[in-house]
Formats: C-alpha cells, sequence, structure tokens
C-alpha cells in the first residue's frame, strides 16, 4: 500500500458539483475583484470564528504583515513568538522592521508561558501567538500577562481554523491571522487568507490598508497594498466552510485512532491540553530516531514531512539577527525529533490502519 502525506483534490471531489456550479456562476457574472462573494465569505467566516469582523486578505502572510502595520508596530519595537514555528509567523514582524524574540515551546509545541514575562523589556509590543499544528495556545494565561503589560495578541491561526480554548475560538483572543494556502484545514484553491477582529476601528484599518490604502476609489489616504482575496477564491471557500465542522471531525477521528492506536515505545505521540482543542492541521509524533523511522516510513509507502527542520533563529534570513545553535535548545531538539505522519480529509480507514500498523511494526 502507498499512502501519500497528502492529496489536495481529496475535499474537492467531496463536494464536486457544488465548486464546480460556483466558478461557472463566478466567471459569467463578471465580478472578480472585491463583490459579492467575499462580502458574504467575511460574514460567514467571522460567524463561524465569533469575531465582530473578518477581512480577506491574499494570504496568511500579509495577514499577519497588515496586523503588526495596523497596530504601529516597526523599527525598535519587539515582539515575542515562539521559536518552533513556521518562518511567516516571523517575517510578518520583521517586514515591518520589527524585532523578533524567540520564546521557548512548551509540550504541547505551543508558546511556553512560563517564559514570556522574562522576555519582557521596554520595548515589547506584542505577543505572536501561533496555534501549531491545530492546537490551541493557553490563551487564559497569555491573556493575563499582555493585561498586565499592555500588549497586544496577534494570533497566528494559519493552522487553527475553528480550534478553540475554553470554548472561544483562535482568532478572538487578538487580532486573528489566517491563510487558506490549499493543505490548510480551510484550505482554497490558490492563495487567500483572513483577518479577523472585534474592533470597528481595526476592521476599517485592514479594509484600507489591503487596498492601497483607499476606502473611496482614487483617494489614497495611506501608502497600503495589494492584499485583497480574489472573489473566486471568496466563493470556493463560502463551500468549503460551509463543511467544515464535518472536515474537522472526520481529522479529529483520524487523530483519535492514532492516540488510541498507535504504540510503540520508541514513539511519542502529541499531547492536548486542558481546555484546548486541535482541529489537527497536522499530527506530530517525536522519537529520538527520527530520520531513521522517517526513511523506514518511505520505504514502507507511508509519506511524511517535518514541520519544520530549520527553526528560524537558525535560518539563513535570519542570520542577521546574530543567534546561533544551542541558543534555544527546545526549539532545536524539536527540529530534530519531530515527524508528522499522513493526516488527511479523505482517507479511508483501511490507510488509517496501514499507517498505525506499520509505525506500530517499528523497532
Ligand atoms: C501557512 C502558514 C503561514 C503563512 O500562510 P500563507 O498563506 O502561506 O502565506 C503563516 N503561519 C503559519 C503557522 C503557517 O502554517
Amino acid at each position: 500500500m502507498k499512502i501519500p502525506f497528502n492529496i489536495l483534490n481529496k475535499t474537492f471531489l467531496m463536494h464536486q458539483d457544488e465548486y464546480e456550479k460556483k466558478i461557472l456562476e463566478i466567471m459569467r457574472k463578471g465580478w472578480y475583484i472585491l463583490g459579492d462573494e467575499v462580502k458574504n465569505f467575511e460574514i460567514e467566516f467571522a460567524k463561524y470564528i465569533g469575531s465582530k469582523y473578518s477581512i480577506g486578505v491574499d494570504n496568511g502572510l500579509n495577514a499577519l504583515v497588515l496586523a503588526f502595520r495596523e497596530l504601529g508596530i516597526g523599527e525598535g519595537d519587539e515582539v515575542l513568538v515562539q521559536g518552533n514555528t513556521y518562518i511567516a509567523s516571523v517575517m510578518g514582524i520583521t517586514m515591518n522592521r520589527a524585532t523578533p524574540i524567540f520564546i521557548e515551546p512548551d509540550e504541547f509545541y505551543n508558546i511556553d508561558v512560563n517564559k514570556i514575562e522574562d522576555a519582557i523589556t521596554i520595548r515589547t509590543k506584542a505577543i505572536c501567538v501561533v496555534h501549531l499544528y491545530g492546537q490551541a495556545s493557553n490563551m487564559e494565561e497569555i491573556k493575563k500577562i499582555a493585561d498586565k503589560y499592555k500588549l497586544h495578541i496577534v494570533e497566528d491561526c494559519a493552522q487553527s481554523h475553528g480550534a478553540s480554548f475554553n470554548s472561544k475560538k483562535t482568532g478572538t483572543f487578538g487580532i486573528g491571522c489566517f491563510s487558506f494556502y490549499p493543505s490548510k484545514n480551510l484550505g482554497c484553491f490558490g492563495d487567500g487568507g483572513a483577518i479577523t477582529t472585534n474592533s470597528e476601528l481595526q476592521n476599517r484599518d485592514f479594509r484600507v490598508l489591503r487596498n492601497y490604502g483607499s476606502e473611496k476609489r482614487y483617494y489614497n489616504e495611506v501608502v497600503g497594498y495589494n492584499s485583497r482575496l480574489d472573489e473566486l477564491q471568496a466563493g470556493l471557500l463560502r463551500i468549503k466552510l460551509s463543511h467544515l465542522e464535518e472536515l474537522t471531525n472526520q481529522r479529529t477521528y483520524i487523530a483519535n485512532r492514532y492516540l488510541n492506536e498507535i504504540v510503540n515505545s520508541k514513539i511519542e505521540l502529541p499531547k492536548i491540553r486542558k481546555g484546548a482543542t486541535s482541529v489537527w492541521h497536522l499530527f506530530i509524533i517525536k522519537t529520538n530516531e527520527r530520520d531513521k523511522l522517517q526513511e523506514y516510513l518511505e520505504k514502507n509507502g507511508v509519506g511524511t514531512v517535518i514541520h519544520y527542520p530549520i527553526p528560524p533563529h537558525l535560518s539563513e534570513a535570519y542570520k542577521y539577527l546574530g543567534y546561533k545553535e544551542g541558543d534555544f535548545p527546545i526549539t532545536e531538539k524539536h527540529a530534530k525529533t519531530i515527524l508528522s505522519i499522513p493526516l488527511y480529509n479523505g482517507m479511508t480507514d483501511e490507510e488509517q490502519s496501514y499507517v498505525i500498523d506499520i509505525i506500530n511494526g517499528y523497532n
């Protein structure tokens, strides 16, 4: 049997007729940028997340860039962010010329709240919380610290569509930054993203910033961006969003099978924080023999990926920050021991069982 790490068109095939009908409807209508599809998607997505507003943008990275820009965070300012994240979380900070301050993760792969206060200085302006792999971070403690030191919260929700902490969805605790890149839980058919906020002022600012700094056509208030979500992607996202609960339930079903049925003393399974839920964007296992295990799985037809092999502080792109190996030992250890195994919508029971059997047979 051969199980690839992911198969992207399965969710399309599940509701093919709906997607095809919508594509033709939009093509024939002749309105392709900032029309009814974007407007309706924004209303439906805000309702799903439980935020007052949502603003469609062109991708997850630019959602983050606009968030820090709106907050006025720039040169000389510091933003706290976990060291073990996808590099886009950090680029959202540095593209605004602010400085990322890395924090080690906890046992749930999210920012370790016990290490935040020591890193706060007079220059700290915000905490960038990444709900990594689909699990909500410890928002109760993060909110307490943010209130105490008057820091903004920017949530990187690129992997956590629908995950919650104490029954509140991620993206409602601060400015929520979402990606709809095809492999994300709510993926579109190209690039896409959204910002969520409860502030009317921020809602307006983001609408202006994503469209060349103008609210009224040809009247430009600030130097903005072209960061709009297309009508076509928005229309297709409306369909996917209407099925998201069912898609998340499928992912949870597979994750629960892995949690219950993978038994191998060499392998550590992911844990769930009390009060938090995960939407299982990725299923991460951990082992000291990672490269050997990956090779064994490959040989047996099971595709895997490492999310992520090089932590941002050691990447070529951030050489200028001056970090070296050993500066963040927990983050670096994770990069050497984690492995993501196949978990995707449309994966059959038989395929799940095969993955479980092969992993259990590793010794
Ligand atoms: C995917 C991702 C992003 C970036 O989203 P894009 O839409 O690809 O720009 C940011 N942060 C995290 C954690 C991601 O997984």
